[in-house]
């Protein structure tokens, strides 16, 4: 009976310590607010770090369009690339970066609309501190929808290099 009793008091012990730790992780969760699930590992010849892709609209001949989420956790970022077709980005959570190449690296955050311009190369990412939660939306898929590229050096992720 009194074993039972501290053992019902450690386990409330448990539950409040694990409350605080949930607490004081706020704001610096990883996670973020995600809205969709948070899908698959992206492959890692494409992306440095962990990002995690979740397709919401997939291509077919009537939209022409493909909407996706996808969670950077922090420091992840993709390679360079390119759509032929343009991309725009709504950033729904945390903060990160989006940079075509020979212009300055532009910090992104929550609310944030990203049009990334046909046949450009750039690449986006979270920040170090922060991951990312960014939609994707490309339309006129027939002119193509990704073409990967090497991945965004230390240097360039770190600094802006351009
Ligand atoms: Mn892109």
């Amino acid at each position: 009976m009194k074993l039972s009793l501290m053992a019902a008091f450690a386990f409330t012990a448990l539950l409040v310590t694990g409350c605080k730790v949930q607490t004081s992780m706020q704001g610096t969760s990883a996670e973020l607010q995600s809205i969709f699930p948070k899908g698959q590992l992206g492959p890692a010849e494409n992306f440095t770090g962990r990002a995690w892709n979740i397709g919401l609209v997939a291509n077919d001949s009537t939209y022409n369009t493909v909407v996706g989420n996808v969670y950077f956790e922090p420091g992840a970022r993709s390679n360079w690339h390119i759509h032929p077709a343009g991309q725009i980005l709504i950033i729904t959570d945390g903060i990160g970066y989006h940079q075509i190449k020979g212009q300055p690296r532009q910090t992104i955050k929550k609310g944030d609309v990203v049009k990334c311009p046909p046949n450009v190369m750039h690449w986006h990412g979270a920040s170090p501190e922060s991951g990312m939660q960014q939609m994707y939306i490309i339309s006129n898929t027939e002119k193509g929808i990704v073409q990967w590229l090497h991945p965004v050096s230390d240097e360039e992720y770190s600094t802006g290099a351009q």
